[in-house]
């Protein structure tokens, strides 16, 4: 019987991964106004192809191999140049995203560049918009060229100091404390108490790597939200990261996962965390980096992240989360992804 269960939960958990490696993610998109451009991160590999169209003036960036996973999103009126912002499944094997101009506006198809950043990040940096008669476009799909980075010779990069990492100050929110004991799961696990192990863990690499860190609570101690970024604009830290983990109601155990956050400033922190997470940790479900309007990443002045480390609901995240060695995987990844990021 333990024998069968155990094959099962084999099953369940490499079907899982499975499923993760055979279809692409879509990590993170966005229409950045300001800059003007369209910005996507996927898993490696992916190589977007551009171009555009007329009537209406439109530029269309196609994802081979990403599976979309969800329904279409539109976002309209984006801007005095851009009417709308859409993006969906295509097909099976492509998800596009579809940049639509507002009526009286053009774009010339050469100007508009398709930038690699890394592996696995890129821009498509609109040009300047160009009233219809100036320019227009030809009927066909004009094409749009990409641009790629020579790859840079593989040369061993020098690790920084220890003596300069000491420059940076991190800060350590374990979600939750004391009379708040946060999410509880199955079998009481309680949310408390899985975060401040996985948070001390993280605490402990960091500093061995030479870092300075100040954690919210070391201990079972409540400490409000706000005290919490107190302690935080009060230490001049240059990062913050908060780690909770989640629940959900209705004994849904088939849910699980883990899924970082950012606010403003701390999308490119909260990437580099998710992505030694995805990385490093197999067999955590990866639902993405999203953007959430919690109190601790929208009130600290230095890029912060918050980490769901799984659900404490889940009956796969339960019982990796219960396993020390679990929580200490995590907690490596953790400090990885905040060690690349200040690197
Ligand atoms: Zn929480």
């Amino acid at each position: 019987m333990k024998l069968l269960k155990s094959f099962l939960w084999g099953l369940l958990v490499s079907q899982t991964v499975g499923l993760a490696v055979d279809a692409n993610d879509l990590e993170y998109w966005d229409f950045d106004v300001r800059q003007n451009r369209v910005e996507i991160v996927t898993e490696e590999g992916v190589r977007p192809k551009a171009s555009m169209i007329a009537n209406p003036t439109r530029l269309i960036i196609d994802l081979p191999g990403v599976n979309l996973g969800k329904p279409s999103i539109s976002q309209d009126k984006i801007s005095g140049y851009v009417k709308e912002v859409r993006l969906g499944q295509f097909n099976p094997y492509t998800t596009r995203i579809v940049v639509e101009l507002g009526e009286q506006y053009s774009m010339r198809p050469w100007e508009v560049k398709v930038r690699s950043l890394a592996n696995n990040r890129w821009y498509v940096q609109l040009s300047d918009f160009q009233p219809h008669s100036v320019y227009s476009l030809p009927p066909e799909e004009a094409p749009v060229a990409i641009i790629v980075p020579l790859p840079k010779p593989s040369s061993p990069s020098p690790s920084p100091s220890p003596g300069g990492r000491g420059r940076y100050t991190v800060v350590i929110d374990p979600g939750h404390g004391g009379r708040d004991p946060g999410a509880i799961g199955l079998g009481g696990l309680q949310e408390k108490r899985v975060v401040l192990s996985i948070s001390a863990e993280v605490a402990k690499i960091l500093r061995q790597r030479g870092f300075n860190v100040v954690m919210t609570r070391s201990g079972d101690s409540f400490i409000s939200l706000r005290g919490r970024v107190q302690k935080a604009e009060n230490s001049n830290a240059n990062i913050f990261v908060s780690i909770h983990a989640n629940a959900v109601g209705g004994n849904k155990t088939q849910v699980n996962g883990m899924e970082t956050f950012y606010f403003s400033s701390g999308y490119r922190l909260a990437l580099s965390i998710h992505r030694n997470i995805v990385r490093e940790v197999t067999i955590a479900r990866n639902r993405g980096v999203k953007k959430a309007r919690f109190y601790v990443l929208r009130k600290t002045s230095m890029p912060a992240a918050l980490v769901e480390v799984g659900f404490v609901t889940g009956r796969v995240d339960n019982r990796n989360l219960n396993s020390a060695s679990y929580r200490k995987k995590m907690a490596e990844a953790i400090a990885d992804g905040i060690t690349e990021y200040l690197r």
